[in-house]
């Protein structure tokens, strides 16, 4: 069996088949940056990365775009209620966006397109004047283009909705009385005092992109007008991803997407977790909690992306413990290996094969993560018992070891690497050339200053060794 994906498009699994192997062409909706994104967002790019990673592993080169939504209805209430110009307002929250990625190990795209980039205004309005052009797109009483959806049949099927649902009441029509249809969304909006001085000209007058055009032009801008896979939460499946599809194809010709896959939400008790719902938790609220970025990362990505994943402190604490068996299972499997470096000729590679084959085949059937962790865990469990009975020679270790690194391509769980502040650091060198010097008794004094610190130094043939101290 090679990779298969359940395409929303579809509703079926479908293998998958990129249009120009091994090259695979990505979107990915990236944040609107009017507040630091909470964890519920970040569950969909958790889901994207691992994607990407196991895309990564099975020798697919992944080009992947994330968009920043930097100017919208929301961006410019909060550049406005701040007092601040909106690029001074949303590069705060793009910088602190770009250190949560870091801190969940959430690989960069190849490119984070901003919509307010002149190129990219640009190329919003050469597409509308296109869907103008075709008869896709008109200019209503309000100044503002409006795509017009009579003219696009295929609307609707991404999110499997029946059109009629959306045709126009009596009521509606009188709210909306400036569109020709309760469906059709705005594509340029024209300038209203509530934008300040956020406004860009264009053939239709001052005003600025609606928020699906933004996607759909820098989507076709960086990649073409064919896109290998198209991610998002499926909150974005309506209307945005919709809008996509039908702006994109009415102006390209083309199928838009070949692919489109949604992670399902993170939830609070039963509820969408939302900036609206005020039931949110950002990063930093957890790391200020004690949690780190890596335990989140496995919360959020131990559960198949298209199913619920229901945030709890339990779950955190379990993933908290699931990563320090793997830690010290690694540990093991280190110490052993290392006991024999050199020693690695004969392995007994069964366990260590099968290991890989059934943790890459899970991912391969739609990112099945929880069969993938259950053969982590299964490998983890048999290695240790032959551990515990002395049954394991230092090459299954290493090669056991080796496996793990390259499945941990896709997962990124390895410990933290431990930062050392720069007064341990100037200690470690003190104590070195005390240590030159044969001044024994200096040397303890700094040891002991190392450990007040926190840090514990060992000396080995090699030299100093440095650690944190456990509590
Ligand atoms: P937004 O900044 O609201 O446009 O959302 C950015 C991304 O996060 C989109 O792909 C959304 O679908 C996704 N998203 C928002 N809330 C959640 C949630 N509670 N769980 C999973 N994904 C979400
Ligand atoms: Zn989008």
């Amino acid at each position: 069996m090679g990779i298969q994906f359940f395409n929303t498009y579809s509703r079926e699994i479908e293998p998958f088949e990129p249009m120009n192997p091994p090259r695979v062409k990505m979107y990915t909706c990236g944040p609107t940056v009017y507040n630091h994104a909470h964890i519920g967002n970040f569950r969909a790019y958790v889901f994207e990365d691992l994607l990407q990673r196991h895309l990564e592993a099975r020798g697919f080169e992944v080009e992947r775009v994330m968009n920043l939504t930097d100017v919208d209805d929301k961006t410019i209430r909060g550049s406005r209620a701040a007092q601040q110009p909106l690029d001074a307002f949303t590069q705060q929250y793009k910088s602190a966006f770009f250190d949560d990625l870091k801190t969940l190990r959430i690989k960069p795209a190849s490119a984070f397109p901003a919509a307010t980039d002149p190129r990219f205004i640009a190329r919003m309005i050469e597409m509308i004047d296109t869907l103008m052009q075709r008869g896709f797109a008109y200019q209503a009483d309000d100044k503002s283009i409006y795509f017009r959806l009579s003219k696009f049949p295929d609307y609707g099927k991404l999110a499997h909705l029946n059109l009629d649902e959306l045709r126009p009441t009596g009521r509606i029509r009188n709210d909306e009385y400036e569109k020709e249809s309760i469906g059709d969304f705005a594509l340029w909006k024209a300038w209203d005092e509530a934008d300040g001085d956020v406004a860009w000209d264009s053939p239709w007058g001052r005003g600025r992109p609606g928020w699906h055009i933004e996607c759909s032009a820098m989507a076709t801008a960086l990649l073409g007008p064919q896109l290998d896979i198209h991610c998002g939460g499926v909150d974005n499946i309506f209307p945005h991803h919709e809008a996509e599809i039908a702006q994109s194809e009415c102006c390209t010709g083309e199928k838009f997407v070949r692919y489109w896959l949604h992670c399902a939400h993170l939830m609070v008790e039963g509820q969408k977790m939302a900036k609206s719902l005020g039931n949110f938790f950002t990063l930093r609220d957890l790391l200020n909690k004690g949690w780190t970025g890596r335990e989140l990362r496995y919360a959020l990505i131990s559960v198949n992306y298209r199913l619920p994943l229901n945030f709890t402190f339990d779950g955190l604490a379990a993933a908290r413990s699931a990563l320090q068996r793997i830690d010290e299972w690694a540990r093991r499997l280190a110490d052993l290996a290392n006991l024999h470096a050199g020693e690695w000729s004969a392995a007994n590679s069964e366990l260590a094969i099968k290991f890989a084959n059934d943790f890459l085949a899970a991912l391969d059937d739609d990112l099945n993560i929880s069969a993938a962790l259950g053969h982590l865990f299964e490998s983890i469990r048999e290695s240790n018992r032959l551990l515990d009975q002395n049954q394991l020679t230092p090459a299954d270790a290493h090669e056991l070891l080796e496996t793990w690194q390259r499945i941990n391509s896709a997962l990124a769980f390895e410990p933290d690497v431990a930062a050392i502040p720069a007064e341990v650091l100037a200690l470690v060198e003190e104590r070195k050339a005390a240590r030159a010097a044969k001044d024994w008794k200096k040397s303890d004094e700094i040891r002991d200053q190392i450990a007040a610190l926190g840090w514990e130094v060992k000396d080995t043939k090699d030299g100093q060794k440095l650690s944190r101290k456990q509590s």
